[in-house]
């Protein structure tokens, strides 16, 4: 059955592909933005349809003010999420986390909708367990540099689990681990995207520390699967969601130099504080109750984002590289 499907922070990299999807299977779409990070170009290639379509509408607004919208699905992704656009205003990011996840549950008990929080593997913290299930508390600093988003989403979550106990609110609670792939913004400082444009431009490649400190890097579209099985199921704990392949940072620039078919030159730089030594998420809970599988390489999927980056960054690297990418 259609169902009318607010996403908030819609026009961003990994909402933009939910608003998309859940396009595709017929639902109307409310895509609420205040775009920070997001970015109308994100539907450039489907824009004419969507907006013929009568079934897609764009509204600018900022979740730390509240709204009043008649929807039967609230996915909530409202929330800058790579380290450097997080930090610019840490005061407003954790306003968007509490305010907004406040205002968007209280929507949701309002109209009777059910939403579903993007929450992320940073309220695990630095962990001291590998990899990361669901039943581990985290090791997380409260007043550090990320703490405005990783205190702000474990807010986020305790907020969700009483708006479910106290007022019987539906909630779904998504635990995003590192995602890539097409629509992610340029100047994002996300390390998929850093070293992608970093290459096609033939500058170095900034590694952080040693550069020996992993992640597990999904594809957007195997996680914007997991978030629609998410919804659709009955479950209220949260549920990891990503990819379990981990790598060093160091092995991301040999896979992305062997695509480009050329070695990458490396520039090292301080490790950020409170940068997490290792990450790779327990997908157990998500396989056994989702029947989630990640489906694509990390070596496809590096290529379907290349080609995108490519496109992004136009002539100028074509030109200079004519050997660049391999897609
Ligand atoms: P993104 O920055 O591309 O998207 C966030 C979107 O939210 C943007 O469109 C931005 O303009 C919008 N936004 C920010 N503050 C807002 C506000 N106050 N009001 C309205 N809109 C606002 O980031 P993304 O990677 O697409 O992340 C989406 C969600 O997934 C975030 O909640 C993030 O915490 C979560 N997440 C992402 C990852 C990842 O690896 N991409 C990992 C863990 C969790
Ligand atoms: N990183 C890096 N160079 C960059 C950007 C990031 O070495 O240009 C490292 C960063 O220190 C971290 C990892 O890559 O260890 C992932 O960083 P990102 O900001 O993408 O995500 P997060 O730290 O939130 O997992």
């Amino acid at each position: 059955m259609a169902n009318v499907c607010l996403v908030t922070g819609g026009a961003g990299f990994i909402g933009s592909h939910l608003c998309l999807r859940l396009f595709d299977q017929g639902d109307h779409v409310l895509c609420l933005d205040n775009f920070f990070t997001g970015r109308i170009e994100n539907f450039n290639s489907r824009y004419r349809e969507l907006v013929t379509s009568g079934r897609f509408e764009i509204i600018r607004h900022d979740v730390i003010e509240p709204i009043l919208l008649e929807v039967d699905r609230i996915y909530h992704l409202a929330c800058p999420a790579s380290p450097v656009h997080y930090q610019v205003n840490p005061v407003k990011t954790i306003k968007t986390n509490v305010l907004g996840t406040y205002h968007m549950l209280g929507l949701a008990k309002r109209v009777g909708a059910r939403i579903l929080l993007a929450s992320t593997s940073e309220v695990y913290g630095d962990p001291q367990v590998h990899p990361q299930h669901e039943g581990y508390w985290g090791h997380v600093n409260p007043n550090g540099i990320r703490s405005c988003y990783d205190e702000g989403k474990r807010v986020a979550e305790t907020l969700a689990c009483d708006y479910h106990r106290q007022h019987k609110v539906q909630i779904r609670i998504a635990r995003i681990f590192n995602t890539y792939g097409p629509h992610m913004a340029m100047d994002d400082g996300r390390v998929v995207s850093n070293f992608i444009c970093q290459a096609l431009r033939d500058e170095p490649i900034t590694v952080y520390g040693q550069g020996e400190q992993t992640r597990s890097f999904c594809y957007v579209s195997d996680l914007v699967d997991g978030l629609c099985r998410l919804m659709d199921s009955d479950y209220v704990e949260p549920v990891n969601l990503g990819n379990d392949s981990e790598i060093t940072i160091l092995q991301l620039v040999e896979t992305i130099g062997r695509i480009l078919g050329r070695p990458l030159r490396l520039e090292r730089k301080p490790l950020p504080a409170d940068d997490p030594a290792r990450r790779r998420p327990d997908l157990t809970r998500a396989r056994t109750i989702l029947g989630y599988e990640p489906r694509v390489s990390l070596e496809e999927g590096l290529r379907h984002t290349i080609a995108y980056f490519k496109a992004v960054l136009g002539d100028s690297v074509s030109a200079s590289h004519p050997q660049a990418v391999v897609v």
